[in-house]
């Protein structure tokens, strides 16, 4: 049976190295990072993640505003905020949370954001940092990935790693990754055409296609190492993309949902917005 990669305790050991540090940063400075989330509409998902980051900034002595705003503001207006937060020196941090309403390119807004404020890593700017290997960035999700393989020591030089999923903010950022540390990456997707065949020659596979249990115990190679970054809501439940108790069987390493990638998330984002504090501030 596979050993257990407990997100909910790395992000816990993770914030409290955060607060030490930032507290430091603060009598360095004698200023705090400070992040900004707006959120537009009333969706309770959204809401909820909002809250989340909030009071995990709150914890760790990173100041966090939320600026709501009704889902009648126009693109316009929207990017007049996002840029009267550039432009606020008191503010390091940026995140508007997506998705925003139909009438408001989500794009348009991500590419308002100052790409040294933009804590979330999807700037246009910061992908193309990710893609050369130049500082810059990281997305959150995709980071938080990488910490938990290097917190158990998995070996990705020359290994075959799987992921599962192209979308901008998990999928391909996380191949760039594994690709920069000598993975030999495969991505698939819903056209792929034998997914079992795929995911039995990974030695890394990273789940994420919002398909619960989609990933099933014969899909595994065994001694495999299973990150399971999706998140579907069954019956009330939250559950993986991964058949996580027949997968344990086979895999050297798995994480689990809920607890496993989300926690490492926030951990992420946290990191982000100290980084941009430190680097908008000159502070080492
Ligand atoms: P998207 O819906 O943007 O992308 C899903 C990807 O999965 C697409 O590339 C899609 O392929 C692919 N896919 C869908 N069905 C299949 C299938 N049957 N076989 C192979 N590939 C398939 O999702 P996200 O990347 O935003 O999120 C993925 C999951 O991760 C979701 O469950 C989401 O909730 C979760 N998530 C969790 C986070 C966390 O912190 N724990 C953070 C972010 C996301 P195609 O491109 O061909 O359509």
């Amino acid at each position: 049976m596979g050993t257990i990669i407990d997100g909910k305790a790395l992000s816990k050991s993770i914030r409290k190295e955060l607060k030490e540090e930032v507290t430091r940063l603060q009598e360095q400075s004698n200023k705090a990072p400070h992040l900004v989330v707006v959120l537009v509409g009333e969706d309770p998902a959204s809401q909820s993640y909002v809250r989340a980051k909030n009071r995990a900034c709150e914890r760790i002595g990173i100041k966090s505003t939320i600026i709501e705003k009704d889902d009648s503001i126009t693109q316009t207006e929207l990017i007049d905020l996002v840029e009267s937060l550039n432009r606020d020196k008191a503010v390091h941090g940026i995140l508007v949370q997506l998705p925003l309403p139909d009438h408001i390119d989500d794009n348009t807004i991500i590419d308002t954001i100052n790409q040294s404020k933009d804590v979330d890593g999807f700037h246009p700017l910061n992908i193309a940092a990710l893609q050369i290997g130049t500082p810059g960035v990281l997305p959150a999700t995709p980071k938080g990935i990488m910490t938990m393989l290097e917190s158990v020591g998995v070996e990705l030089k020359g290994k075959k790693a799987l992921v599962v999923g192209r979308s901008n903010i998990v999928g391909k950022p996380v191949a760039q990754l594994l690709l920069r540390q000598h993975a030999t990456v495969t991505i698939a997707h819903s056209r792929t055409q034998d997914l079992k065949k795929e995911c039995l020659e990974a030695d890394v596979l990273i789940a994420a296609a919002g398909r619960a249990k989609m990933i099933t115990g014969d899909m595994i190679k065994p001694g495999a190492t299973v990150i399971d970054v999706g998140v579907n809501r069954v019956d009330d439940k939250l559950i993986g993309d991964v058949d996580f108790e027949a997968a344990k069987e086979k895999a050297a390493h798995i994480t689990p949902v809920p607890g496993g990638v989300g926690p490492m998330t926030i951990a992420s984002l946290l990191q982000n917005t100290v980084e941009c504090f430190m680097n908008i501030e000159n502070l080492k």
